[in-house]
C-alpha cells in the first residue's frame, strides 16, 4: 500500500542502539551520516533513544548532531526483544511521520528494521555502504553492494515512508562532538506491559572465544590466499604483535581453513576502518573491497603489480610477502625498540 501524502512525512531518524548505559559506534556514526542528509534536505534530525533508564545518554544524541530526541524509557525495554522495540518504534513514526529512518546493520537492526519496515508496509534496504539524498526529488540514495558484491546498486524507496535503511558499522566516520549542544525532547509512553509479551529474558550468557573485535582495530593484518597455508599467518602475527594490531584475512584464507571465520573482513565478513590496514597477499576482490577501503591508510603487499588492491592502497610494496613482511616485522621492532 504506497502513502499517498508523502509531504506528511518529515525529518531525519536514526534508531540509537546503546548497550550499558553507552550509545553504539555506529548509531553515533549514523548521527553523522543523518546530518548531512537532513541539512541537504533542510529538515530536522531526530535520535530515537528506546530503554529503560536512558536518560543520561540523551546529552550524547545532541553533542552528535541532533536537533531532537525521541524518548520512550520504560522497564519493559530493559533488553532487547523484538515485540515490545517494534511497538514502541512503530508507534513513533505512525505519530510523527519521519521521512528517513536509519538504523545500524547490527544484530538488533536487522531484527528490529525488518519488523518496523513490515508493520509499516514501506521499504527497508539493509546492509548499506553509502548514503545520499536527491533534495529535489527528496529520495535516499540508498547504496550497498548487489549481485554478489560485482555491482554497487543505488536503491530507491519512491512511493513509501517512512524510507529505511540499516548501515553497516565502520563505513561512516563518527562525528565530533559538539559540547553543550542541546535541543527539544520527546516522551512518549511504550503502551505495553510485561504480560502483553510472549518472551522473557532468562539469563544472558556472554560469548565466550571470540576474542577479535575487528571492527574496532586500530590496525590490521589481514592475509590471503597468497599466504599458501596456514602455517604462514605466523609471519602476519609477528607484524601484528609488533604494532600492536589484529589479524584479518580474506575469504579465501577463511575457505582454506587457515583462519577462523571471525577473522574475515569484507562483504560476508566484517567491515573494518581502522588507522592503518595492511593487505598482504589479497588480490582485493570487490567483495573484500567493500569491506576495507575506507581504512585511513591502506598498505598492500603483493607480488602482481595490477593486482586490484594496489589501486585502493596508500603504499603499495611489490615483492614476494616471504620476504617483505619479515623485513618490515625486523624493521618495526627496530624502531620501536621491541
Ligand atoms: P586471490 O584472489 O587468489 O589473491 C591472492 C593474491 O596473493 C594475488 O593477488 C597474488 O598476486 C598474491 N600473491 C600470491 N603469492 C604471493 C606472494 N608470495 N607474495 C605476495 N603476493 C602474493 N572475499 C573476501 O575477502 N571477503 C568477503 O567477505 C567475501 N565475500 C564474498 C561474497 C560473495 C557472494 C562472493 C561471490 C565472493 C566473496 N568473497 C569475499 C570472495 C572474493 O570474491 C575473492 O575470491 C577473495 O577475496 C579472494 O581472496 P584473496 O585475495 O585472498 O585470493
Amino acid at each position: 500500500m504506497a502513502v499517498k501524502n508523502l509531504e506528511e512525512y518529515q525529518g531525519v531518524w536514526v534508531f540509537i542502539e546503546h548497550s550499558g548505559g553507552e550509545i553504539a559506534p555506529v548509531s553515533r556514526e549514523l548521527l553523522g551520516a543523518g546530518r548531512k542528509v537532513a541539512d541537504k534536505l533542510k529538515t530536522e534530525l531526530a535520535g530515537v533513544l528506546l530503554g529503560s533508564k536512558v536518560e543520561e545518554m540523551i546529552p550524547e544524541v545532541f553533542a552528535r548532531g541532533a536537533d531532537k530526541v525521541y524518548v520512550i524509557d520504560d522497564p519493559v525495554l530493559e533488553q532487547y526483544r523484538t515485540k515490545p522495540f517494534t511497538h514502541g518504534l512503530f508507534n513513533l513514526v505512525q505519530k510523527y511521520k519521519p521521512e528517513v529512518v536509519l538504523m545500524g546493520a547490527t544484530t538488533l537492526g536487522r531484527d528490529l528494521s525488518g519488523a518496523v519496515a513490515t508493520k509499516l508496509e514501506t521499504g527497508l534496504t539493509a546492509d548499506c555502504t553509502e548514503l545520499d539524498v536527491d533534495p529535489k526529488s527528496r529520495l535516499l540514495l540508498q547504496t550497498r553492494p548487489a549481485f554478489g558484491g560485482n555491482i554497487m546498486a543505488t536503491i530507491l524507496c519512491r512511493r513509501h515512508r517512512p524510507q529505511m535503511a540499516t548501515v553497516r558499522p565502520r563505513v561512516m566516520p563518527e562525528p565530533p562532538r559538539q559540547e553543550g549542544r542541546t535541543g527539544q525532547v520527546i516522551r512518549e509512553e511504550l503502551g505495553l506491559r510485561e504480560e502483553d509479551i510472549e518472551t522473557q529474558i532468562v539469563e544472558v550468557i556472554e560469548e565466550k572465544g571470540k576474542a577479535v573485535y575487528l571492527d574496532k582495530a586500530e590496525i590490521i593484518v589481514a592475509g590471503g590466499r597468497g599466504l599458501g597455508g596456514a602455517e604462514n599467518f605466523k609471519l602476519l602475527e609477528e607484524l601484528a604483535d609488533t604494532l600492536g594490531g589484529t589479524l584479518g584475512a580474506s575469504r579465501a584464507a577463511v575457505e582454506a581453513g587457515w583462519i577462523s571465520a571471525d577473522y574475515q573482513v569484507g562483504q560476508t565478513g566484517t567491515t573494518v576502518r581502522p588507522k592503518v590496514y595492511f593487505a598482504i597477499g589479497i588480490s582485493g576482490a570487490i567483495q573484500h573491497l567493500v569491506g576495507m577501503q575506507t581504512s585511513d591508510v591502506i598498505v598492500a603487499i603483493n607480488k602482481d603489480p595490477d593486482a586490484p588492491i594496489i589501486k585502493v592502497a596508500t603504499y603499495s610494496i611489490i615483492g614476494d610477502l616471504f620476504k617483505v613482511v619479515p623485513a618490515l616485522t625486523q624493521r618495526f621492532r627496530e624502531k620501536l625498540g621491541k
